[in-house]
């Protein structure tokens, strides 16, 4: 059965989407734990990200760092924190959080509650600011 982000990459289940390419796609964390917060998704599915062979594990690096320079421009913040767990959806994937301080890559921390709108505006700023 498809992942719910293989749903995602397909259209079949909305998301905010921010990049993507022939082989990886990137959408906006529903419960984010920052605004910015920003999933980054191989199209084959696997669930373990070291179980992705060296070609697309590094694709997905070098993707992801792409990303995350597009979300630094779109989200004032220190840096962009890299978290990878996939307890929840057993599809290989990166979090990509802005940071100010440690604590907030802290996957336990309250997530903001955002609005289609602010979900939108910064989707849209991320996308405009992404280089392929
Ligand atoms: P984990 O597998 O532990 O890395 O967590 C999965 C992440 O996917 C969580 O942060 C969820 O909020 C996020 N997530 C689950 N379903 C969706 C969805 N439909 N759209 C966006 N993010 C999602």
């Amino acid at each position: 059965m498809a992942t719910i982000f293989s749903k995602i990459i397909a259209g079949e289940i909305p998301s905010y989407k921010v990049a993507e390419d022939e082989r990886f796609f990137a959408f906006l964390d529903i419960n984010p734990v920052a605004k910015g917060h920003t999933l980054v998704v191989p199209k084959q599915e696997t669930d373990y990200l070291f179980d992705l062979d060296d070609e697309w594990l590094s694709g997905l690096a070098l993707f992801s760092k792409k990303v995350a320079l597009a979300v630094k421009k779109a989200v004032p913040c220190k840096r962009v924190g890299v978290l990878v767990m996939g307890l929840e959806v057993p599809h290989a994937h990166v979090h990509l959080i802005p940071m100010q301080n440690e604590g907030d890559l802290n996957p336990a921390k309250p997530k903001l509650s955002l609005t289609q709108e602010e979900f939108k505006k910064i989707a849209g700023d991320i996308q405009s600011f992404f280089i392929p």
